[in-house]
């Protein structure tokens, strides 16, 4: 017996509608693979949401959100919007979304695929075959939304500050969370910190320890967070899943897609109470590439796979769409971004196609 889900579908700009299309069209493969009803509602955000309604992020967008099980977006942005205040422009709608959904967890993978190694600026002795870690960023606390401000000083000019807050309650629900997913990957977590010279740090520690013991399947260890900027380019192998804070995870994250060398290739989730989560491609909106099929749909089409397994549990679906994008890399299929000699170069649509195909055969 398959199940009954809602998905709010926020293609957004640029790129967004021809991948949220392929990664629809995929959706539509597993339902009818596994008798599922995936029940989709298109919403308004960025600057198409800004064309028709004056603003990034309307009201009815967010209600939309609430009363579904998860959130598909595309990316939104580009340049006709670069002229309008901050609190206006397209990227806004992102913000809003975390903040009124309530995303408090941001979790990237950082996957690098053995047919895309040509991509990767590590040598392969560092790499070996594959590297598949996953970063668990807290996306609402920490010193993005602590204490901020600007003074006077009698002799120093003007001086500001940021404040880095963390409560117990909101450094064990990450915590929880990640170990979590650990218990679903290789049973590893790194929780990275600086506790050698921040307060905060230090509570965050004790409170990762203190939730590890209702884990003892789990190996935990923890690392100063410029040690793991070291770790990630010396030995990415090492890491299964990498807890942090919000500051270090956005820093961190970045620097664990890059070893990947392919942006078009890596999706991500924003997740929050119960199963509810928003799921997105890392890149933006690639207006240079918009409405000409040039397109990679491979982060959306693998941020859809995120989503049957984190908020639906579909574990079995997701890891038939996860197989059918290894097929269609080890085929040599390849759209422009990871094209290399001797592959074929295929268009977003006919990527969406053959994904669905593989699928289809089980991969
Ligand atoms: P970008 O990620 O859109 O593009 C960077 C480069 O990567 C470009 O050369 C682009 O062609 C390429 N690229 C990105 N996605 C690709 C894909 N799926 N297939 C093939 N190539 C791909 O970043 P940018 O150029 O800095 O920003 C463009 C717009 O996107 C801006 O308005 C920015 O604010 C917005 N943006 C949105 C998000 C989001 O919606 N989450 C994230 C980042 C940037």
């Amino acid at each position: 017996m398959g199940g009954n889900y809602k998905i709010a579908v926020i293609p957004g700009d640029g790129i967004g509608p021809e991948i949220v299309g392929q990664t629809l069209r995929v959706l539509d493969q597993i339902a009818d693979l596994y008798g599922h009803r995936f029940e989709y509602k298109e919403l308004l955000a960025g600057g198409c949401a800004i064309d028709a309604t004056g603003e990034p992020l309307p009201p009815a967008t967010v209600a939309e959100c609430q009363k579904s099980d998860a959130v598909l977006l595309g990316a939104v942005g580009g340049d006709r919007w670069d002229h309008l205040p901050g609190d206006l422009r397209p990227e806004m709608a992102l913000l809003g979304l975390r903040g009124q959904l309530g995303l408090y967890a941001n979790l990237r993978p950082a996957i690098m695929y053995q047919q895309l190694r040509d991509a990767c600026p590590l040598k392969p002795a560092i790499t070996g075959e594959s590297i598949n870690l996953l970063v668990v960023r807290e996306l609402t606390g920490g010193i993005y939304f602590g204490p901020r401000g600007r003074r006077a000083t009698a002799d120093r000019g003007e001086e500001a500050f940021d404040t880095e807050v963390y409560s117990e309650a909101e450094v064990e629900r990450i915590a929880r969370m990640a170990f979590e997913i650990a218990r679903g990957r290789q049973r590893r977590v790194t929780n990275v910190d600086k506790a050698n010279v921040l307060e905060s740090s230090r509570l965050w520690r004790a409170v990762v320890t203190r939730v590890a013991a209702d884990y003892p399947d789990v190996a935990l260890n923890h690392m100063y967070v410029d040690n793991a900027a070291m770790q990630l380019v010396r030995d990415p192998k090492q890491f299964d899943v990498i807890v942090t804070t919000n500051m270090f995870g956005d820093i961190l994250s970045d620097e664990a897609s890059m070893i990947t060398g392919s942006i078009g290739m890596l999706p991500s989730a924003s997740l929050g109470r119960g199963n509810f989560g928003l799921y997105e491609p890392v890149h933006g909106s690639a207006p240079d590439l918009a409405g000409q099929d040039r397109a990679n749909p491979i982060a959306t089409i693998l941020s859809a796979a995120m989503m049957l397994r984190y908020s639906f549990g579909l574990t079995r679906e997701a890891d038939a769409i996860e197989r059918a994008v290894e097929r269609v890399l080890a085929d040599g299929y390849r759209t422009g971004d990871i094209m290399s000699p001797g592959q074929t170069l295929v268009g977003t649509e006919k990527m969406g196609q053959l994904i669905c195909g593989y699928i289809a055969q089980g991969a």
